[in-house]
């Protein structure tokens, strides 16, 4: 399993039985950081609050197709793969944390850490899709029904096209 900050190789420190799948603690080998991973993927009951506050599932894949959205153009700096491996690392860190809810600017948060080991310009990005004029991370903003007006304006960067 590779670490979700660095991409090295990590070994297994923990593991035990939870309701959310085999938990497994790792380290590692490079970096020394310690991460979580369940071998089911999938956090069934987690919900994302949003800036309205309504709530959505928690959707991993919708995670993961707004980061290939921000790392467009961003190929040999971070790929799929690494883009899988921060969705991944940051569903485990929510369910270890045993939340039924969570904010979607906690989500924005926890992806800028690991993006930003990876690949600091793809953060920048994530981070200025999810500000708004006063520099705050607008809630639910990655709603694709709202107004174009309220959407952020991700895949739209074109300093380096
Ligand atoms: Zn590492």
């Amino acid at each position: 399993m590779q670490c979700p900050f660095c991409g090295s190789d990590s070994a297994v420190t923990e593991t035990r039985d939870s309701a959310e799948g085999v938990r497994r603690r790792r380290v590692c080998a490079a970096c020394k950081r310690r991460f979580t991973t369940y071998e089911k993927v999938g956090s069934p009951g987690l919900r994302v609050e949003k800036r309205d506050g309504s709530h959505e599932p928690f959707d991993g894949d919708k995670l993961f197709r707004t980061l290939e959205r921000v790392a467009r153009h961003r190929a040999g700096a971070i790929d799929a793969e690494d883009l899988r491996r921060v969705v991944r690392d940051v569903e485990a860190t929510l369910v270890d944390r045993a939340a039924r809810s969570v904010r979607w600017s906690e989500i924005v948060k926890l992806l800028l850490e690991r993006l930003r080991a990876i690949d600091a310009v793809t953060a920048d990005r994530l981070e200025a899709s999810y500000k708004d004029e006063r520099g705050q991370l607008r809630f639910g903003a990655d709603d694709e029904t709202a107004p174009a007006g309220e959407r952020p304006q991700l895949g739209l960067f074109r300093n380096d096209e």
